[in-house]
């Protein structure tokens, strides 16, 4: 299965992993490497490295590493054959398939993706300049969309025309009685035309402006077309469900705001396509929009890859009992935040942007827990001034409590509802527990919680959560003068490695380290024949700098490893005390080993001296062995 071995170390070589990295995060040059802010996870000051010249990153915050396509995978979410397919696009690198069926498959997507693209070209064109998408382009600049707003996010006008999209596409406009060509197929597999029943193909969207949307990588699946004010038919028209396009886990806006959300930790779900360009132009670029369906699994799993924290940026109330229990649910199983922007009631995010962006933005440091969100609502909502109200108050946001799966969390809003409603702690606890033991018994308006066994309850990760911060990986310290002989034996393999043997490396991680790379050709061929760890330990050697002189280093680890066969000389002497010849011959031995060491203490050894020191100790380990 894949692409063939050398196609894969062909798109290594020819990728260049500054310019790739730099597409995502700025880097600069430091010493004859390259530096920047992480792309994987928020810091303030840089702590990854990429040295260009092996084609290896590495993180000292987060510990990610690897080679370029690894890079690929990790920041575009795709998999192995993914990401060698986006650098060899790049690199103009064409691939060979070990196996056809994936190679079709792949082909397939790309033929049905690529006439996408070609329909959101012209789409966006129309748009533009044609005379009848004047009304559109006039409704856009009434909704403060500019110029470059609508270029951004290839916006486009399907005109009202029958065929005029197949006609751009220059398919035959009649589908033959044996079935449609297969340039035809395609295009309505695609769900941009469909044959009528006079075999005429007919253009799916029809005079409705058009949100193109993408797949994460940036590949065009489909589209969202609304209609404009006043004319026929649903407000939006979204693309069928087809090989390339599934509403249940297609997110519009993902492919744009994928490093922001990276970055801020955080994602923004909306409901609309203008919602996701408002929150992009009110300086919050990292929305994302469901097209025309509620957030499914798939979609939360999917945005679980890029952020912990998910900001609702709709009505999540509106959404009732169902969605309340969906969201505990994937904070539990996903370990996320589920919180609920602080948006004025009634008001759609794209309408704040363009009125006041400025309280837009600041719904989102407004947000609240998705329960406490609720609990507000109804305190709020409620009158709070006589008792019979804040009795009843009290008695629908305990039932909303109820359904947190949480005894801490629970308790928490308890609190704040029995101060509120002027209630004892004491009399809402003894209820909330009826509640939380048979849910839905006497709850007021929302329908009935289902049932949670205890098991759920138990170890909830909510609670964990207090008293956790995220694991973050240190590097270590790797001041150590073997690892400095493995940075140099990575960068200047020609200048050091001569001097260098096994008997110099006390480490075992080092000791694995040198082993795979003297064993192999050249760099990666060490990283994948050696195991994982000692892969990624030369990985991290490879960005980080050898400031070291090469015979410094060369020195100190000659020294170190002289000294300490020195210190087993030694031993040995008395181990052997009543054999008088191996007495001699050790102390002979030893007599050596000190002129190398005064040598090696000048700090000028000969290269002789080095030489045999070298020769001898690697003996000498064998001996021990
Ligand atoms: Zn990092």
């Amino acid at each position: 299965m894949g692409i063939v071995d050398e196609d894969v170390i062909r798109v290594r070589e020819s990728a260049d992993i500054v310019a790739i990295v730099s597409e995502y995060q700025p880097l600069r040059r430091v010493g004859t490497g390259w530096t920047g802010l992480c792309p994987f996870h928020p810091e303030k000051s840089p702590s990854f490295s990429v040295n260009a010249e092996k084609g290896v990153y590495h993180c000292f915050g987060c510990g990610v590493g690897g080679d370029v396509i690894k890079f690929v995978r990790e920041i575009e979410h795709l998999d192995f054959v993914g990401a060698v397919e986006h650098l060899a696009a790049k690199t103009g690198i064409t691939l060979h398939y070990t196996e056809a069926d994936q190679g079709e498959s792949r082909k397939r997507r790309a033929a049905l993706v690529g006439v996408v693209g070609r329909a959101v070209d012209w789409y966006h064109e129309r748009l533009l300049t044609a005379p009848d998408a004047a009304k559109a382009r006039a409704y856009l600049r009434s909704r403060g969309f500019d110029g470059d707003a609508v270029r951004e996010y290839r916006l486009g006008w399907a005109p009202d025309a029958w065929d005029e999209l197949a006609a751009a596409l220059r398919l035959p406009r009649s589908v033959a009685a044996a079935g449609p060509s297969d340039a035809q197929q395609l295009a309505i597999d695609a769900g941009l035309v469909f044959p009528n029943r006079r075999s005429r193909l007919t253009d799916v969207f029809r005079n409705r402006l058009l949100f193109p949307i993408f797949d994460p990588q940036g590949d065009a699946v489909g589209f969202g077309g609304r209609i404009l004010p006043g004319g026929d038919g649903p407000k939006y028209k979204n693309s069928a469900q087809n090989a390339v396009y599934d509403k249940s886990k297609v997110l519009y806006g993902l492919n744009w705001a994928k490093s922001a959300i990276v970055v801020a930790d955080e994602v923004i779900v909306c409901e609309g396509y203008t919602d996701v360009i408002g929150f992009a132009r009110a300086g919050a670029p990292r929305a994302v929009a469901t097209c025309g369906t509620a957030l499914t699994d798939d979609h939360v799993r999917l945005l679980r890859k890029f952020a912990r924290r998910v900001v609702l940026a709709f009505d999540a109330d509106a959404a009732g009992q169902a969605a309340a229990d969906r969201f505990y649910e994937w904070e539990r199983a996903l370990d996320l935040d589920v919180v609920v922007a602080d948006l004025p009631p009634g008001v759609d995010p794209g309408e704040l942007a363009q009125r006041d962006p400025e309280r837009l933005v600041a719904s989102l440091s407004g947000a609240r827990p998705f329960l406490g969100f609720r609990v507000e609502r109804l305190l709020g909502g409620g009158s709070l001034t006589s008792p019979e109200g804040r009795a009843r108050v009290a008695e629908a946001a305990l039932a909303a409590i109820a359904e947190h799966p949480s005894e801490l969390v629970r308790d928490q809003y308890l609190m704040e509802v029995a101060s509120r409603c002027r209630v004892d702690p004491e009399r809402l606890r003894a209820r909330l527990t009826n509640l939380v033991a048979s849910p839905g018994a006497s709850s007021p308006s929302p329908p009935a919680a289902p049932a949670r066994s205890e098991a759920h309850r138990d170890g909830d990760p909510r609670d964990a959560q207090l008293l956790r911060s995220r694991p973050v990986a240190r590097a270590g310290s790797h001041d150590s003068p073997e690892a400095e002989a493995l940075r140099l034996a990575i960068a200047r393999a020609d200048e050091i490695r001569p001097w260098l043997g096994e008997a110099l490396f006390t480490e075992e991680p080092y000791l694995l380290a040198y082993r795979a790379l003297v064993g192999a050709p050249d760099f990666w061929s060490a990283v994948a024949a050696t195991d994982p760890a000692t892969g990624d330990l030369l990985q991290r050697l490879a960005v980080e700098q050898a400031s070291a002189d090469v015979d410094d280093v060369v020195n100190l680890l000659l020294l170190r490893a002289a000294r300490a066969a020195l210190g087993s000389l030694e031993a040995r002497v008395t181990a052997v005390a009543d054999d008088p010849a191996a007495v001699a011959a050790t102390l002979a031995e030893s007599a050596r080993l000190r002129l190398w060491i005064e040598e090696l203490r000048s700090g000028e050894p000969a290269i002789e001296t080095v030489e045999q020191l070298l020769g001898w100790l690697a003996t000498e380990t064998e001996v021990q062995e």
